[in-house]
């Protein structure tokens, strides 16, 4: 019997390009002979479709022009085809797609799908509750204070010099729940920090201010459910000052990609245990990226994110891991379409 896989893309976020390109990837490869694929596309203004056409229209973002090959308007409740999905599987990245809002929704349809449940997906997505989570389980993380917007409001004098109290310039700026580096600056003097918050608040209610390491970028790749498994070690090299939305989408092919990292055994070990402990730390499920930093001047390992949505392409960071740790990207998928049904079972 073949699964039908319902694979949701695109998504009103910023990392709406990266999604269609993900999942044309994924659709491309899967196995026909094992899935059959429903495609269920979110327009940039969130309207929800369902696509019978030519999975390169996805990839090109032309599959809305495609009238005849789309559905629209429909329950996602009640239309037979969605009945007939028997696993989900979000492309999505960002707020409504990454961060435990769609997967409440598949919760609710009563199906298993693909990554993190609702918990570990709304908690990754927030670089406070994350960062609280972390060390508690005793992963290190770097400085940082969180900045609320009515407290901003009420007094940005107040804040700023409460904010200066407790962490020196530079330091990062950045909204608490988003991803792409959409909203974050790196801020040098009062000024810049001023001007870096009220750009951050556009995305957020909430921001996360952090102490800026003198880094290398490390990131490791997990994936299971209750017993995770660690991927061998990559590296970035940003093309700009940080790894900002820029270095990632436009100049991304200007910043390199080194797998495995060149790290000694202990540092290497020490992340790859960092990294499981984190999935776990926040109740993983499925899949996830998590990304490091090591300082440059002490060689301290601090993690930095998890991403329960990780880029999915077939160059991303994620599946370039496994591949290089042994497992295809036809593999992969296969693995994470099982790992979402044994958690729906269990
Ligand atoms: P996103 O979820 O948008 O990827 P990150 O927290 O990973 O946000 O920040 C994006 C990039 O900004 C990082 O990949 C890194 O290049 C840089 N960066 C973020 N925080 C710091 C920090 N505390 N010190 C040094 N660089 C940082
Ligand atoms: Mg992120
Ligand atoms: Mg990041």
């Amino acid at each position: 019997m073949k699964q039908v896989i319902g694979i949701v893309f695109g998504g009103k976020s910023g990392e709406h390009d990266v999604s269609l390109m993900s999942a044309s990837n994924v659709i491309d490869v899967m196995d026909k002979s094992k899935y059959d694929v429903v495609k269920i596309g979110i327009s940039r203004t969130g309207e929800w479709m369902m696509y019978n056409g030519d999975t390169k229209r996805i990839a090109a973002d032309t599959w809305q022009q495609d009238e005849k090959n789309l559905i629209k308007g429909f329950s996602i409740f009640d239309h037979p085809i969605i009945k007939n999905v028997d696993v989900f599987f979000p492309i999505l990245h960002g707020p409504n797609g990454e961060d435990g809002t769609v997967q409440g929704l598949f919760k609710l349809l009563g199906k298993p799908f693909v990554g993190c449940g609702v918990l570990a997906s709304s908690v990754g997505m927030d670089k406070v509750y994350s960062k609280i989570l972390f060390e508690h389980a005793g992963i290190p993380i770097g400085d940082y204070t969180s900045l609320q917007r009515g407290d901003w409001k009420t007094s940005e004098e107040d804040s700023i010099v409460e904010i200066e109290k407790k962490l020196q310039y530079p330091f990062f700026v950045k909204p608490a729940n988003m991803g792409s580096s959409v909203g974050i600056s790196k801020v040098h003097n009062r000024q810049e920090a001023i001007e870096g918050i009220k750009e951050a608040f556009k995305y957020d209610s909430k921001l996360i201010l952090e102490k800026a390491i003198n880094c290398r970028e490390v990131e490791c790749a997990v994936l299971g459910n209750e017993s995770p498994i660690a991927s061998i070690l990559g590296e970035i090299v940003p093309s700009q000052e940080f790894y900002d939305y820029k270095a990632k989408y436009i100049d991304g092919d200007k910043s390199a990609l080194i797998i495995p990292a060149n790290l000694d055994e202990s540092t290497t070990q020490q992340i790859r245990e960092y990294a499981v402990k984190a999935f776990k730390c926040v109740n993983g499920r499925g899949l996830s990226r998590v990304d490091f930093f090591v300082d440059k001047d002490t060689g301290d390992v601090l993690i930095n994110e998890i991403n329960t949505l990780p880029g999915f392409t077939n160059i991303s960071m994620y599946p370039k891991l496994w591949e290089a740790t042994g497992i295809s990207y036809v593999e992969l998928i296969e693995r994470i379409i099982s790992l979402a049904i044994d958690e729906f079972n269990s």
